[in-house]
């Protein structure tokens, strides 16, 4: 047997709850606690790899995602042998596909099947006893990281709070109107000084919004502007938004396909693309796309905003694929990120490093979350 070759012992989902005592804002809804779906798999030979899948809308949606993994996807992976991740990958995807479709449910199945993916690359690197930024190919272990998640209010409180954990970057919520948007941005330039500034828009505008509000971002020397409007717009508003602004404009979380990451990748309208690991492909279809986005002339940063195992495995891609994106950092308070970033929550200077231990270089202990599991 190769160390490539693995036999799946089982594969188990945890969901976990974090009561939060300020929410957390977007344009388009509010988290009133931080879920967290972490999922351990192990194979015969007792080597065990950590992964975590996206759950954070709707409000109640963690769980159904947890028993995807635990009682849909788990069960048709035990006691087979696999020659990586990339073929269990496969085999998840198309042999699910039309139970995905009858449910209406393709994004809940993207996101568990993401989320195993992340446990066997982390299991395989293990195997390999490689760091997986290694794995990836990667030859440097520091990235740059960004402080995100920055709410409307307090948001000057939240971006200084930042700084002084280390960063150097910070990305602000806009789309709560022109008022406050605009005086967040210009408190936020201030403390920020001539570091990295980006604003994300959560799908919020309309393009008249969008096309209405462009000119009065020109003084903040965005790096981005993130989803000004809805991801699934014709492309036409995509390419009238970008060629108003000033800045760069981002997106990709909210892209699940390959197809429809190449046709972006294939225009001018993104500056910056953003695929999340733990939402959509892992990492065995977000690697190659890392590349085919570093390949097409634009900025890769992987997006995440969840717990620590899949903000961990995002530091470990953009160390692994390279360029000079930024990864981003949630500012807001979650132990479910903090207790298993390791290496993440330790910014100096706008960066971060990472270990040369195998896999993702930590091996988490739930133990200290017990309180906060749901199922
Ligand atoms: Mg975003």
């Amino acid at each position: 047997m190769t160390s490539d070759t693995f036999t799946i012992r089982s594969i188990e989902a945890f969901c976990y709850r974090y009561p939060l005592a300020t929410p957390v804002v977007t344009s388009f809804g509010k988290m009133l606690n931080r879920p967290a779906v972490f999922i351990r798999a192990v194979d015969e030979d007792g080597v065990e790899g950590w992964g975590e899948a996206w759950s954070n809308f709707p409000a109640p949606g963690a769980e159904h995602r947890t028993r995807l993994v635990n009682e849909v996807l788990a069960p048709g992976l035990v006691g087979r042998k696999f020659d990586g991740p990339g073929q269990a990958f496969e085999i998840l995807t198309k042999g699910t596909a039309v139970l995905a479709l009858q449910c209406g449910e393709p994004g809940p199945f993207a996101q568990a099947i993401a989320g195993i993916d992340l446990a066997l690359w982390d299991l395989c690197a293990r195997r390999r006893r490689l760091p997986l930024w290694r794995l990836l190919g990667g030859h440097a272990s520091a990235i740059k990281v960004y402080a995100s998640g920055i709410n409307p209010g307090g948001a000057a409180q939240t971006a200084e709070a930042a700084l002084k954990r280390g960063h150097r970057a910070l990305k602000l919520k806009v789309g709560f109107g022109g008022e406050t948007d605009l005086a967040n941005l210009a408190a936020l330039r201030a403390i920020v000084g001539t570091g990295m500034l980006a604003a994300d828009a959560n799908q919020g505008w309309s393009m008249e919004q969008a096309l209405e509000i462009l000119p009065r971002l020109g003084r903040f020397d965005l790096r981005w502007l993130e989803e000004p409007i809805r991801a699934d717009r014709p492309r036409e508003e995509w390419r009238s938004v970008r060629a108003s602004a000033g800045m760069p404009i981002a997106a990709g979380e909210n892209i699940s396909s390959v197809d429809d990451f190449r046709e972006v990748l294939a225009e001018v309208v993104l500056g910056v693309v953003q695929p999340d690991i733990a939402k959509w492909g892992g990492l065995s279809k977000c690697a190659d796309l890392a590349r085919e986005i570093l390949a097409s002339d634009k900025t890769f940063c992987p997006h995440y905003l969840g717990g620590g195992i899949g903000l961990l495995a995002s530091a470990h891609l953009l160390a692994g694929i390279g360029g000079d994106g930024w990864l981003e950092v949630d500012a807001n308070d979650n132990p479910l990120r903090d207790l298993f970033c390791g290496p993440v929550a330790n910014v100096r200077e706008g960066t971060i490093q990472l270990n040369h231990n195998p896999g993702l270089g930590i091996v988490p202990d739930l133990s200290n979350i017990e309180r906060y599991r749901s199922i």
